[in-house]
Protein backbone atom coordinates (compact mmCIF):
# COMPACT_ATOMS: atom_id res chain seq x y z
CA UNK A 1 0.00 0.00 0.00
CA UNK A 2 1.92 3.18 -1.29
CA UNK A 3 0.81 6.14 -3.41
CA UNK A 4 1.17 6.75 -6.58
CA UNK A 5 1.42 10.18 -8.54
CA UNK A 6 -1.65 10.60 -10.31
CA UNK A 7 -1.31 10.86 -13.96
CA UNK A 8 -1.56 14.37 -15.17
CA UNK A 9 -3.53 15.94 -18.51
CA UNK A 10 -6.66 16.85 -19.55
CA UNK A 11 -8.76 13.27 -19.61
CA UNK A 12 -11.65 15.24 -20.93
CA UNK A 13 -9.41 16.16 -24.21
CA UNK A 14 -8.27 12.80 -24.29
CA UNK A 15 -11.52 11.22 -24.19
CA UNK A 16 -12.77 14.05 -26.78
CA UNK A 17 -9.92 12.65 -29.22
CA UNK A 18 -10.70 9.36 -28.80
CA UNK A 19 -14.31 9.99 -29.96
CA UNK A 20 -13.03 11.72 -32.83
CA UNK A 21 -10.95 8.72 -34.12
CA UNK A 22 -13.14 6.46 -33.85
CA UNK A 23 -14.00 5.30 -37.63
CA UNK A 24 -17.18 3.35 -36.60
CA UNK A 25 -19.91 6.08 -37.61
CA UNK A 26 -22.63 4.32 -34.51
CA UNK A 27 -20.33 4.50 -32.05
CA UNK A 28 -18.94 7.60 -32.84
CA UNK A 29 -22.85 9.07 -33.32
CA UNK A 30 -23.53 7.15 -29.23
CA UNK A 31 -20.38 8.84 -28.30
CA UNK A 32 -20.55 12.26 -29.43
CA UNK A 33 -24.27 12.72 -27.81
CA UNK A 34 -22.59 11.31 -24.77
CA UNK A 35 -20.17 14.13 -25.05
CA UNK A 36 -21.10 16.77 -22.51
CA UNK A 37 -22.41 13.91 -19.88
CA UNK A 38 -18.57 12.25 -20.06
CA UNK A 39 -17.53 16.01 -19.03
CA UNK A 40 -19.76 15.99 -15.97
CA UNK A 41 -19.15 12.08 -14.76
CA UNK A 42 -15.13 13.48 -14.90
CA UNK A 43 -16.09 15.98 -12.68
CA UNK A 44 -18.13 14.04 -10.43
CA UNK A 45 -15.36 11.62 -10.16
CA UNK A 46 -13.24 14.45 -9.43
CA UNK A 47 -15.18 15.56 -6.52
CA UNK A 48 -15.71 12.34 -4.81
CA UNK A 49 -11.61 11.28 -5.00
CA UNK A 50 -11.90 10.59 -1.26
CA UNK A 51 -14.97 8.66 -1.72
CA UNK A 52 -15.53 6.80 -4.48
CA UNK A 53 -18.04 4.33 -3.47
CA UNK A 54 -20.30 7.43 -3.84
CA UNK A 55 -19.85 8.12 -7.20
CA UNK A 56 -23.37 7.18 -8.99
CA UNK A 57 -23.75 4.33 -11.42
CA UNK A 58 -25.16 5.90 -14.24
CA UNK A 59 -27.40 2.89 -16.22
CA UNK A 60 -26.24 3.08 -20.12
CA UNK A 61 -28.09 1.20 -22.89
CA UNK A 62 -26.00 -1.35 -24.45
CA UNK A 63 -25.14 0.30 -26.92
CA UNK A 64 -23.83 3.05 -25.14
CA UNK A 65 -21.81 1.35 -22.86
CA UNK A 66 -20.50 -0.82 -26.16
CA UNK A 67 -19.53 2.98 -27.60
CA UNK A 68 -17.83 4.02 -24.62
CA UNK A 69 -15.93 0.91 -24.04
CA UNK A 70 -14.64 0.61 -27.69
CA UNK A 71 -12.99 3.85 -26.80
CA UNK A 72 -10.56 1.50 -25.06
CA UNK A 73 -10.47 -0.62 -28.24
CA UNK A 74 -6.86 -2.21 -28.72
CA UNK A 75 -5.58 -0.41 -31.00
CA UNK A 76 -6.38 2.90 -28.91
CA UNK A 77 -5.55 1.15 -25.47
CA UNK A 78 -2.41 0.32 -26.29
CA UNK A 79 -1.17 4.10 -27.45
CA UNK A 80 -2.90 5.50 -24.52
CA UNK A 81 -1.79 3.13 -21.85
CA UNK A 82 1.55 3.29 -23.00
CA UNK A 83 1.72 6.95 -22.74
CA UNK A 84 0.26 6.24 -18.90
CA UNK A 85 2.84 4.02 -18.25
CA UNK A 86 5.32 6.56 -19.12
CA UNK A 87 3.87 9.09 -17.05
CA UNK A 88 4.33 6.34 -14.01
CA UNK A 89 6.11 8.18 -11.45
CA UNK A 90 10.20 9.11 -11.17
CA UNK A 91 10.07 7.81 -7.55
CA UNK A 92 8.96 4.03 -8.53
CA UNK A 93 10.45 3.74 -11.29
CA UNK A 94 13.87 4.79 -9.77
CA UNK A 95 13.15 2.38 -6.77
CA UNK A 96 12.51 -0.33 -9.38
CA UNK A 97 15.90 0.48 -10.59
CA UNK A 98 17.81 0.85 -7.02
CA UNK A 99 16.64 -2.71 -6.49
CA UNK A 100 16.82 -4.40 -9.63
CA UNK A 101 13.24 -5.10 -9.24
CA UNK A 102 10.04 -4.69 -11.57
CA UNK A 103 7.44 -2.05 -10.64
CA UNK A 104 5.41 -3.38 -7.57
CA UNK A 105 1.79 -3.74 -7.12
CA UNK A 106 0.52 -0.87 -5.00
CA UNK A 107 -2.45 -3.05 -3.94
CA UNK A 108 -0.44 -6.12 -2.46
CA UNK A 109 3.30 -4.40 -2.88
CA UNK A 110 4.75 -8.07 -3.61
CA UNK A 111 3.72 -8.58 -7.46
CA UNK A 112 5.24 -6.90 -10.26
CA UNK A 113 3.03 -4.50 -11.76
CA UNK A 114 1.54 -5.53 -15.25
CA UNK A 115 -1.78 -4.70 -16.05
CA UNK A 116 -4.18 -1.58 -15.64
CA UNK A 117 -6.89 -2.30 -13.64
CA UNK A 118 -10.20 0.02 -13.73
CA UNK A 119 -10.70 1.22 -10.30
CA UNK A 120 -14.40 1.63 -10.79
CA UNK A 121 -15.23 -1.54 -13.07
CA UNK A 122 -15.33 -0.62 -16.54
CA UNK A 123 -18.93 -2.96 -16.80
CA UNK A 124 -20.75 -1.10 -14.22
CA UNK A 125 -19.23 2.17 -14.64
CA UNK A 126 -18.29 2.51 -18.81
CA UNK A 127 -18.32 6.64 -18.20
CA UNK A 128 -14.68 6.13 -16.58
CA UNK A 129 -13.38 3.17 -19.22
CA UNK A 130 -10.39 5.65 -20.02
CA UNK A 131 -10.74 8.01 -17.46
CA UNK A 132 -7.00 7.76 -16.60
CA UNK A 133 -7.02 8.69 -12.98
CA UNK A 134 -9.48 5.31 -12.85
CA UNK A 135 -6.55 3.35 -14.22
CA UNK A 136 -4.06 1.56 -11.57
CA UNK A 137 -1.38 -0.22 -12.70
CA UNK A 138 -1.73 -3.35 -10.48
CA UNK A 139 -0.26 -7.19 -10.81
CA UNK A 140 -2.23 -9.85 -12.38
CA UNK A 141 -3.27 -11.42 -9.24
CA UNK A 142 -5.02 -8.50 -7.50
CA UNK A 143 -6.30 -6.99 -10.85
CA UNK A 144 -8.08 -10.35 -12.08
CA UNK A 145 -7.81 -12.68 -9.03
CA UNK A 146 -8.91 -10.59 -6.09
CA UNK A 147 -10.72 -6.95 -6.92
CA UNK A 148 -14.19 -7.58 -7.57
CA UNK A 149 -16.39 -5.26 -7.99
CA UNK A 150 -17.91 -5.18 -4.20
CA UNK A 151 -14.71 -4.36 -3.43
CA UNK A 152 -15.05 -0.71 -4.48
CA UNK A 153 -19.02 -0.09 -3.93
CA UNK A 154 -20.88 -0.18 -2.10
CA UNK A 155 -18.41 0.01 1.31
CA UNK A 156 -15.23 0.28 -0.05
CA UNK A 157 -12.49 -2.08 0.28
CA UNK A 158 -9.63 -1.23 -1.94
CA UNK A 159 -7.35 1.48 -1.07
CA UNK A 160 -6.78 3.76 -3.93
CA UNK A 161 -2.91 4.37 -4.21
CA UNK A 162 -3.47 7.80 -6.19
CA UNK A 163 -6.18 9.40 -3.24
CA UNK A 164 -5.42 8.09 -0.01
CA UNK A 165 -2.73 9.39 2.28
CA UNK A 166 -1.18 5.88 2.43
CA UNK A 167 2.87 7.36 2.17
CA UNK A 168 2.16 9.98 5.15
CA UNK A 169 -0.19 7.51 7.17
CA UNK A 170 1.33 4.86 9.72
CA UNK A 171 -0.77 1.84 8.80
CA UNK A 172 1.09 -1.15 8.62
CA UNK A 173 2.41 -2.57 12.05
CA UNK A 174 4.25 -5.71 12.45
CA UNK A 175 4.96 -7.66 16.00
CA UNK A 176 7.86 -10.04 16.65
CA UNK A 177 8.16 -12.13 18.79
CA UNK A 178 9.88 -15.08 20.31
CA UNK A 179 8.19 -17.96 22.08
CA UNK A 180 9.30 -20.91 23.88
CA UNK A 181 8.29 -24.00 21.96
CA UNK A 182 9.24 -26.92 23.99
CA UNK A 183 13.64 -25.87 24.39
CA UNK A 184 13.53 -24.32 21.42
CA UNK A 185 12.53 -20.46 20.54
CA UNK A 186 10.39 -19.85 17.35
CA UNK A 187 10.26 -16.37 15.95
CA UNK A 188 6.41 -15.15 15.46
CA UNK A 189 5.16 -12.95 13.41
CA UNK A 190 2.20 -10.59 12.79
CA UNK A 191 1.16 -7.67 10.67
CA UNK A 192 -1.69 -5.71 10.96
CA UNK A 193 -3.40 -2.34 10.33
CA UNK A 194 -2.69 -0.78 13.34
CA UNK A 195 -5.47 1.27 15.35
CA UNK A 196 -2.57 4.09 16.50
CA UNK A 197 -2.77 6.16 13.44
CA UNK A 198 -5.03 8.97 13.60
CA UNK A 199 -5.53 11.65 11.85
CA UNK A 200 -7.53 10.04 8.39
CA UNK A 201 -10.18 8.53 10.14
CA UNK A 202 -11.43 6.96 7.00
CA UNK A 203 -8.41 5.36 6.56
CA UNK A 204 -7.93 2.93 9.19
CA UNK A 205 -11.16 1.14 8.74
CA UNK A 206 -10.49 1.19 4.85
CA UNK A 207 -6.84 -0.13 5.35
CA UNK A 208 -8.17 -2.81 7.62
CA UNK A 209 -10.88 -3.84 4.71
CA UNK A 210 -8.37 -3.73 1.77
CA UNK A 211 -5.64 -5.54 3.81
CA UNK A 212 -8.19 -8.40 4.59
CA UNK A 213 -9.74 -8.59 1.19
CA UNK A 214 -6.63 -9.09 -0.24
CA UNK A 215 -5.31 -11.88 1.91
CA UNK A 216 -1.97 -9.55 3.14
CA UNK A 217 -1.60 -11.00 6.36
CA UNK A 218 -0.62 -14.90 5.01
CA UNK A 219 1.22 -13.03 2.36
CA UNK A 220 3.23 -10.44 4.34
CA UNK A 221 4.59 -13.18 6.87
CA UNK A 222 5.29 -15.54 3.73
CA UNK A 223 7.73 -13.00 2.40
CA UNK A 224 9.21 -12.31 5.89
CA UNK A 225 10.42 -16.14 6.60
CA UNK A 226 13.00 -15.29 3.37
CA UNK A 227 13.84 -11.88 5.49
CA UNK A 228 14.44 -13.84 8.35
CA UNK A 229 16.33 -16.58 7.03
CA UNK A 230 18.84 -13.85 5.55
CA UNK A 231 18.85 -11.98 9.39
CA UNK A 232 19.88 -15.62 10.70
CA UNK A 233 22.57 -16.05 7.81
CA UNK A 234 24.16 -12.84 8.37
CA UNK A 235 23.90 -12.67 12.17
CA UNK A 236 25.98 -15.85 11.98
CA UNK A 237 28.22 -14.55 9.67
CA UNK A 238 28.97 -11.61 11.98
CA UNK A 239 29.71 -14.12 14.77
CA UNK A 240 31.87 -16.34 12.92
CA UNK A 241 34.31 -12.93 11.85
CA UNK A 242 34.10 -11.93 14.94
CA UNK A 243 34.26 -14.80 17.00
CA UNK A 244 31.56 -13.92 19.25
CA UNK A 245 28.25 -12.61 20.00
CA UNK A 246 26.79 -9.33 19.38
CA UNK A 247 26.32 -7.10 22.37
CA UNK A 248 22.56 -5.59 22.77
CA UNK A 249 24.30 -2.26 21.74
CA UNK A 250 25.85 -3.27 19.17
CA UNK A 251 23.10 -6.07 17.89
CA UNK A 252 20.67 -2.36 17.90
CA UNK A 253 23.10 -0.91 15.33
CA UNK A 254 23.13 -3.43 13.49
CA UNK A 255 19.18 -3.97 13.07
CA UNK A 256 19.45 0.35 13.19
CA UNK A 257 21.57 0.10 9.72
CA UNK A 258 19.81 -2.71 8.25
CA UNK A 259 16.63 -0.70 8.59
CA UNK A 260 17.63 2.58 7.52
CA UNK A 261 18.80 0.99 4.19
CA UNK A 262 15.70 -0.17 3.45
CA UNK A 263 13.69 2.73 4.44
CA UNK A 264 15.89 4.71 2.12
CA UNK A 265 14.74 1.89 -0.97
CA UNK A 266 11.39 2.59 0.25
CA UNK A 267 10.21 5.22 2.03
CA UNK A 268 6.41 4.64 2.39
CA UNK A 269 5.85 3.14 6.19
CA UNK A 270 3.51 1.04 5.10
CA UNK A 271 6.27 -1.15 2.71
CA UNK A 272 5.54 -4.22 4.69
CA UNK A 273 9.90 -4.27 4.35
CA UNK A 274 9.92 -1.50 6.45
CA UNK A 275 6.65 -2.30 9.17
CA UNK A 276 8.70 -5.97 9.51
CA UNK A 277 12.00 -4.12 10.15
CA UNK A 278 10.33 -1.83 13.08
CA UNK A 279 8.85 -5.21 14.25
CA UNK A 280 12.72 -6.54 14.69
CA UNK A 281 14.19 -3.51 15.60
CA UNK A 282 10.96 -3.70 18.66
CA UNK A 283 11.36 -7.33 19.72
CA UNK A 284 12.64 -7.73 23.18
CA UNK A 285 14.14 -11.34 22.88
CA UNK A 286 15.75 -10.60 19.38
CA UNK A 287 19.14 -11.39 20.55
CA UNK A 288 18.68 -14.70 22.55
CA UNK A 289 16.97 -15.88 19.49
CA UNK A 290 19.81 -14.88 16.95
CA UNK A 291 22.13 -16.60 19.86
CA UNK A 292 20.39 -19.91 19.76
CA UNK A 293 20.01 -19.93 16.18
CA UNK A 294 23.66 -19.29 15.38
CA UNK A 295 25.04 -21.85 18.35
CA UNK A 296 22.70 -24.56 17.59
CA UNK A 297 24.99 -27.46 15.77
CA UNK A 298 27.88 -25.28 16.93
CA UNK A 299 30.46 -25.56 20.11
CA UNK A 300 29.31 -23.48 22.48
CA UNK A 301 30.45 -19.72 21.53
CA UNK A 302 31.92 -17.14 24.81
CA UNK A 303 29.63 -15.00 25.25
CA UNK A 304 30.44 -11.11 26.13
ZN1 LIG B 1 -1.02 -6.93 -6.34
Amino acid sequence: MYNVPLPKGDFYVQFTSAVDAKLDPDYKSTLTVLMSEIKHRYAEYEQNVQNLETVTEVLRTADEAKALLSCYSPSLKLRLLSELRDRLPNRITELANAVAETIRCPYCQLEPAGRWDHFLPSGRFPDFAMYSPNLIFVCDSCNSGIKKDDLVSPIRSTINPYYDALDSTSLLECVVSVVEVGNERKLLLSFSISNKSGGCAYLVPLAKRHFCAYGLEAKFISVSAEEMVELINDYIFLFDRHRRHLTEVELNAWVESKRSSIRKLYPSQNYWKNALWAGIQACPDLLAYLMERCDRGRARPTVP
